[in-house]
């Protein structure tokens, strides 16, 4: 296949999972900014605020989730939340579970507050439930953290099944199940399947965020707990971050109230569904032998290159070859059985999130990434 004129020698950055910039509403954020900060409230949403955050955006997720206000808490990003979250569950020394790999910056926030994070290794359709079964049988964990939709970095979806088997074990080990669900939304084919907490609510903790339906740098962030927990959390978010960042929060509210998250929306799904063919045909045409998952939506490929690789020097190869890519070594946590440490684990693993990238340059990254494995 012929080279296009973006192919060329431009670096091409399969690095991180970010929007397109393309894709950011900068005109419709600066008409509902201008809206809320000219309103009625337009003073008040300047004043330090409620650490639960804006009132009208939890009323607004409650609707959507169908629970009470109270069982909201909005915050600078779902990170910040998630920080929060182990800062209130994790004692130094406990257990957190996690999906193997999983998200790094969580892992990161985990181990911070003292955990010890094991990964349990995920399949084609979610976690390996005798894997967690095993870890469950030797230590209950703080909470187990899980990318439900579209994972971060590996693409997978956890499958109805597998979530109702979820939920059943943190309700007979009584342990927290936190799904983070940013790209949830983001589905640019098949069926929706029900969250965990449409299935147990009373062991689930949800989060999510705007950065991704909307801007990552408004900060909104939100998370769907028990009303005990969310007071906690609150209180914590008080000695920590002061006060909401109200004007996005309100903001966030209008882009909904002037219909635009609808709207934006579609058009994301537009942009990004064809990257996401393109990244899986780039695939299946360069390096026919290498299996991955193919997703349904999200951000997120991965792929396990063959064995004999040497990681770093291919990292370092790809560079030179104008391809850059994150170390995958940072998605993974230890495994249960203690043969190795985290750090020599994910050699080979290599993530690709494709929606920054245009079709052509997703073709040419792929057969770039095939030059250098070749
Ligand atoms: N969770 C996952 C799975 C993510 O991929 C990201 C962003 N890369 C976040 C959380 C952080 O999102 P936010 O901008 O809301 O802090």
């Amino acid at each position: 296949m012929q080279s296009t004129s973006q192919g060329g020698s431009e670096p091409i950055l399969f690095t991180r999972g970010v929007p397109a910039v393309e894709a950011l509403p900068n005109q419709l954020i600066s008409t509902c900014l201008q809206a809320v900060l000219e309103g009625p409230d337009g003073r008040s949403i300047l004043q330090y605020g409620h650490n639960g955050g804006y009132l009208p955006l939890r009323r607004l997720l409650s609707e959507q989730y169908a629970v009470s206000a109270d069982q909201l808490l909005v915050g600078n990003g779902s990170l910040h939340l998630q920080d929060l979250l182990s800062a209130l569950l994790i004692k130094p020394g406990d257990v957190v579970l996690v999906e193997q790999p999983s998200y790094d910056r969580a892992i990161k926030t985990f181990r911070r507050r003292g955990a010890k994070v094991i990964g349990i290794p995920l399949e084609h359709d979610g976690v390996n439930l005798q894997a967690l079964e095993k870890a469950l049988a030797q230590q209950t964990p703080a909470f187990m953290y899980i990318v439900p939709d579209f994972q971060n970095p590996a693409g997978v979806t956890t499958s109805a099944a597998k979530r109702q088997a979820l939920v059943d074990l943190a309700a007979r080990h009584n342990f927290w199940l936190v799904e983070d669900i940013p790209y949830r939304t983001l589905r640019y084919k098949g069926e929706s399947i029900p969250l965990l907490r449409d299935l147990d609510d009373r062991h689930t903790i949800t989060v999510s965020s705007f950065s991704k339906l909307i801007s990552p740098a408004l900060r909104v962030g939100y998370l769907v707990a028990p009303v005990e927990l969310v007071k906690k959390l609150t209180a914590l978010a008080e000695d920590t971050t002061l006060a909401p960042v109200l004007p996005t929060q309100a903001a966030v509210v209008e882009f909904h109230k002037r219909g635009y998250f609808a709207s934006n929306l579609e058009s994301l799904k537009q942009l990004y569904a064809p990257r996401l063919q393109a990244i899986v045909q780039a695939l299946k045409t360069y390096l026919p032998n290498v299996a991955f998952a193919e997703p349904e939506g999200g951000f997120f490929v991965s792929i396990t290159l063959p064995e004999q690789n040497d990681y770093s020097d291919l990292l370092a190869r790809a560079k030179q070859a104008g391809l850059i890519l994150t170390d995958g070594r940072g998605f993974f946590a230890d495994p249960l059985d203690g043969s190795k440490n985290h750090e020599h684990l994910g050699e080979n693993f290599v993530r690709l999130p494709f929606c920054a990238l245009t079709p052509e340059q997703i073709e040419e990254g792929v057969r770039r990434l095939a030059a250098v494995v070749a």
